[in-house]
């Protein structure tokens, strides 16, 4: 399965409102789930979206704003009820770990779950997760408290082998993992059979940056700098930018100048203000900034990465 998706469960800022949720995403990677951010009611919304507890082991928390974080003491208590032996990671600053753990304590005391807490220090770029097929690193963002973004990036994917080739020429099992590599077939009798008869090239490998909250900063554009998709702080629209900096936040036009700087392709505006009764508005802002899709971030969607 090669599956790369973006849930997005919510999306609104930090006062509760009836349009948006509060902050939280989950990415689907192969058969893997990765939260990113759990504001208030983010446990009700994965389960209306019929994601899966039990596949979900990472948690990364971008900032300790109440919006952001207070769906996790609620999420994992769910979870030590129903996924018992289950292994749970939650990336967080070492002050988020402190006031998770005395809260989990009072909350859940021993949790049948096994609840660790990887510490990431917002003042640097950090590799989170370096797996076979994903890595996740941490970068500064620019807010009114430490806060971090995270971008998730396939490694490079194998080359797609051709199946009646490769049984036509007699390729055993074994030797595909070679094939994928890009190595050439020798049969038994010394005939080479080169890799460009066997496969065909990779699929792309896909590529996401979670940049909120953040005031505009073009040091977010060297940490990001080629991504695919990236999903930016939008709170603001023009009529009130005076807000967006003394705030710790972006326009919608920033968040544009921002994608268009990283060389991004796409670009999902989010963090809306709940002031806006429409966001269309932001999106046409965005667009006079950058000329890639640029989607609306919103309660429900999923988005192939
Ligand atoms: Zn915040």
């Amino acid at each position: 399965m090669d599956n790369f998706r973006l849930n997005i469960l919510g999306c609104g800022s930090a006062t509760p409102s009836f349009r948006h949720q509060p902050s939280s995403q989950v990415i689907e990677h192969r058969q893997r789930l990765y939260m990113i951010d759990c504001g208030e009611g983010a446990q009700l919304q994965f389960m209306r979206m019929r994601l899966k507890m039990n596949r979900l082991n990472d948690i990364f928390i971008s900032h300790l704003h109440g919006d952001h974080f207070l769906g996790l003491p609620g999420l994992l208590s769910t979870m030590a009820l129903h996924e018992k032996g289950h292994s749970v990671t939650v990336h967080t600053f070492e002050r988020g770990a402190e006031l998770l753990r005395s809260m989990i304590d009072f909350i859940i005391g021993d949790t049948p779950f096994n609840l660790n807490f990887n510490i990431i220090d917002p003042t640097k770029r950090q590799v989170l997760i370096d797996d076979k097929g994903l890595t996740v690193t941490s970068f500064p963002l620019y807010h009114r408290v430490a806060a971090v973004g995270f971008l998730f990036a396939e490694k490079p994917k194998g080359r797609h082998i051709n199946g009646e080739m490769a049984r036509f020429h007699g390729v055993p099992n074994y030797a595909m993992e070679a094939l994928r590599r890009g190595e050439d077939f020798v049969k038994p009798d010394g005939t080479l059979i080169k890799n460009a008869l066997l496969t065909s090239d990779p699929s792309p490998s896909g590529s996401y940056a979670y940049c909120t909250d953040t005031m505009f900063d073009r040091r977010v554009v060297a940490s990001i700098r080629g991504v695919d998709t990236v999903f930016h702080d939008a709170t603001y629209g023009d009529s009130d930018a005076h807000l967006a900096a003394p705030r710790g936040h972006s326009t919608a036009r920033e968040a544009g100048e921002i994608a268009r700087r990283a060389g991004a392709r796409r670009l999902i505006l989010g963090h809306f203000s709940k002031r806006y009764t429409s966001e269309e508005m932001l999106g046409r802002q965005a667009a006079e900034e950058f000329s890639g899709d640029i989607i609306l971030a919103n309660e429900g969607l999923r988005i192939d990465l």
